[in-house]
């Protein structure tokens, strides 16, 4: 069986200029094209070459045809966004939207996963690591064109967010795209098909792995991974929707599996504020760069770390962040925690004011500049002066939202010898790997 082709959207734009390196066929006119071309949209309208369209379709006549977008916006509102010029393989398909004109790319399954395991994988990293990532990616990915076949698919049973006068509990999960199956950008997977060329290894990998994902005998599961687990993993519905994912649970990211009850307020505590022996409990620097993209200037304290505020900085940070006026912040209590000891919900108790958020993601963005590294954290309160703490330090566990693959502890797991069956029965319990194709 064939892969299947797959509708990746690039950009949205009003004026493109964009280059057809070898032969392409407009289907509408039959017409061969190679060279430079440009469209631009005018009142709802595709211009090309003089003629009105509301949807433009080109298809390569050779395998080794591709085209060149010029000025592709990439990394949108992070702070490295920037412009780059970018080549991609595959057909080309224009379509009018209310924002301009949408460029996507019809490409091969296979060949999406070896340009997007590229940029987000370190070609120096263990095969069995890279095999691991490539069942999750093709599993993702097949599960949004599954997503998109289903037209009247399963709706969110659950709203994301709940909001009264004491709370605020939102969690954020991917959204869908109306128009095609994936987006490039880091929204789900970056892409920037042929314009960096990918190494050998990771070619390999794909090959190796081809039509693979993983299923829990029903079907396609819902792959997600994080930095760092802090050495349990934690369960789906502490972070998203209320929704069972049996094999998103609980576990040990270790040999050994026995593990405190972190949902305990006592035990958490006692957790984080230790370091146990864990897959992911590692400063190998040589693994740790398979991982992280810019190693050397990333922290390595993210098994367990520790931020600190004075009671000024903090009062304004949430201030800013939420929105709401506390007063001096007199405690931040965890109400409850998920099974990684990461906090579901948290009470910022404050002079003027009492109000509960979460999920994790919430309190990550209330309680830090960016994002604090997770929600898994424990609260001392220093120099207490009338009442008013002058100090808040913050002890915390893990990198991310713990769920699923913990990539570093994936990456141990590869340099120890677990092969990448291994490595993802033990991070998705109760799973199999099938073939699709
Ligand atoms: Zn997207
Ligand atoms: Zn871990």
């Amino acid at each position: 069986m064939e892969a299947p082709v797959i509708n990746v959207g690039i950009m949205t734009e009003k004026a493109v200029s964009f280059t057809f390196h070898g032969e392409y066929v407009h289907t509408e006119t039959g017409n061969f094209l190679s060279g430079e071309q440009r469209v631009i949209y005018v009142n709802g309208n595709i211009v090309f070459n003089g003629k009105l369209y509301k949807e433009i379709f080109f298809e390569p006549t050779s395998v080794s045809a591709f085209f060149e977008l010029k000025a592709v916006t990439i990394g949108v509102n992070f702070h490295w966004q920037r412009q780059e010029d970018q080549r991609f393989k595959g057909s080309l398909n224009l379509v009018v939207t209310d924002k301009g004109i949408m460029f996507i790319n019809q490409v091969d399954a296979e060949e999406y996963l070896t340009s997007v395991i590229s940029s987000e994988m370190s070609a120096n990293a263990s095969r069995e690591l890279l095999k691991a990532h490539a069942v999750i990616s093709r599993s993702w990915l097949l599960a949004q064109v599954e997503k998109n076949f289903k037209s009247n698919g399963p709706k969110k049973q659950h709203p994301n967010v709940y909001r009264d006068n004491q709370q605020l509990i939102r969690w954020y999960d991917h959204e869908d795209h109306e128009y095609f199956d994936v987006c490039a950008d880091d929204h789900c997977q970056r892409y920037q098909g042929i314009t960096r060329a990918s190494s050998l290894t990771i070619k390999e990998v794909i090959q190796e792995t081809r039509g693979e994902i993983l299923t829990d005998g029903e079907s396609i599961c819902d792959t997600r991974f994080s930095k760092c687990c802090g050495g349990i993993t934690e369960q789906f519905e502490y972070c998203w929707e209320p929704v069972p994912h049996p094999y998103l649970a609980a576990l040990r990211d270790s040999r050994e599996n026995t593990f405190p009850d972190l949902t305990v307020e006592a035990e958490a505590d006692k957790w984080i504020r230790t370091s146990p022996e864990a897959f992911c409990n590692t400063t190998d620097k040589a693994i740790l760069s398979q991982i992280l993209n810019n190693y050397d200037q990333e922290t390595t304290d993210f098994y367990r770390w520790q931020v600190s505020y004075t009671q000024k900085e903090l009062a304004e940070l949430i201030y800013r962040k939420s929105g709401i006026n506390f007063g001096e912040i007199l405690d931040l209590i965890p109400l409850s925690r998920g099974t990684s000891g990461r906090i579901e919900k948290l009470k910022i108790v404050g002079t003027h004011q009492t109000f509960i958020i979460g999920k994790e993601l919430e309190i990550r963005r209330t309680l830090s500049e960016t994002h604090l590294y997770s929600s898994a954290f424990v609260v001392d309160k220093e120099d207490i002066y009338f009442d008013i703490p002058q100090r808040f330090v913050l002890t915390g566990a893990g990198w991310g939202h713990g769920v699923g693959l913990c990539q570093i502890g994936a990456a141990v797991m590869g340099e120890q010898g677990y092969n990448y069956r291994q490595i993802l029965s033990h991070y998705f319990p109760g799973t199999e790997i099938e073939k699709r194709y």
